[in-house]
């Protein structure tokens, strides 16, 4: 038996404070996958997956944890007995709502609230709003590489649905060479970007699963260059932060053109290349000041005439973009 006489307590090392015990999300921080890869997660996926992982359909995530946040002044109980279609229209349902829709910042700001993250933005192109033309660029109705995800089911990796595969324009996937698949080849419907329940991988209307290993490859190097320029947008939007600035992109746009110009001046070779891009940027220049690029119709096809990649378009500084202009086209340095 212990002696009481012979312990020694020393209180004065107690810390009687209780501890600090950092703030809790509502809901789980799951982290969202691949941020700042070609092959970064959409928000619309990343709401299915935070719903499965809460044991919850995205309906009732949706209607019971976000909605109440943004259709404030209605009644929360009553909110939870309605469809996600109460929230999210016909529109907001669709592949469009991982773009830079009003919608797409509302859900980025309640999610991020309600994770504690924030890194939930890069699953959009919110990032890019005012600087990138947005109507036309999306999809409207979800697509995907059935081989990628029958890949990821079979090494037991995280299956999800990637923001590229939301684009209009991404035809094809570069890893299987593969077109990308816009119906369920089980009931043959089109599936929306947001539904009641969307387990990753599967059909929302007949739960089927829609991976599938496919031999053989296509042809895809006429698409190549369009669907390399929107993965490397995606994969540059960490990295572009919170404030766009338009105007950088112009000047830069303007650099170019210049290029462009004192190319044909020095090699008149080069003006059936460069010709129709120069009208172009012409146009450009003088009408969107203000106004938002058209990403397939102007950024990627100058990118690609300026022998750049989007990356270096949007990462350089305007010196450094300027002197590999400059080298591309071997022309002397003049700024
Ligand atoms: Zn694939
Ligand atoms: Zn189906």
């Amino acid at each position: 038996m212990v002696n009481p006489k012979r312990m020694t307590i020393h209180l004065e090392n107690w810390n009687l404070k209780p501890p600090k015990i950092p703030q809790r999300s509502r809901l789980f921080s799951l982290e969202p996958v691949a941020v700042g890869t070609p092959y970064a997660e959409s928000l619309s996926s990343y709401l299915h997956r935070l719903a499965q992982e809460h044991c919850l359909t995205s309906q009732k995530l949706v209607m019971g944890e976000i909605a109440p946040l943004i259709l404030k002044n209605e009644d929360k109980s009553e909110l939870l007995k309605k469809n996600v279609s109460h929230l999210l229209g016909n529109s907001d349902a669709k592949p469009a709502i991982n773009g830079m829709r009003e919608m797409t910042g509302q859900l980025v700001t309640v999610l991020e609230e309600l994770t504690m993250r924030q890194d939930l933005r890069f699953l959009t192109l919110l990032s890019w709003k005012g600087m990138i033309y947005d109507k036309g660029l999306f999809r409207k109705y979800r697509a995907w590489c059935p081989c990628c995800w029958e890949e990821w089911r079979q090494k037991n990796t995280t299956i999800y649905e990637p923001l590229l595969w939301s684009f209009k324009d991404v035809e094809f996937c570069l890893i299987h060479k593969q077109r990308l698949i816009e119906e369920c080849p089980h009931c043959g419907s089109h599936l929306p970007a947001i539904a009641k329940l969307s387990p990753a991988g599967f059909c929302s209307r007949c739960y089927g699963w829609l991976g599938q290993e496919i031999k053989g490859e296509e042809e895809i190097e006429e698409y190549r260059v369009k669907i390399q320029g929107i993965s490397e947008l995606i994969a540059l939007t960490p990295q572009l932060g919170y404030e766009p600035i338009p105007i950088e992109l112009t000047r830069k746009l303007q650099l170019i053109l210049l290029v462009f110009e004192q190319a044909i001046g020095k090699d008149l070779l080069l003006l059936g290349d460069l010709g129709r891009i120069i009208e172009s940027l012409k146009i450009a220049s003088k009408t969107n000041q203000n106004q938002p690029y058209h990403l397939l119709k102007l950024i990627i096809p100058v990118c690609e005439k300026a022998r750049i990649s989007v990356y270096q378009l949007f990462r350089s500084d305007f010196r450094e973009l300027g002197k590999i202009l400059f080298e591309n086209f071997g022309l002397e340095l003049k700024l």
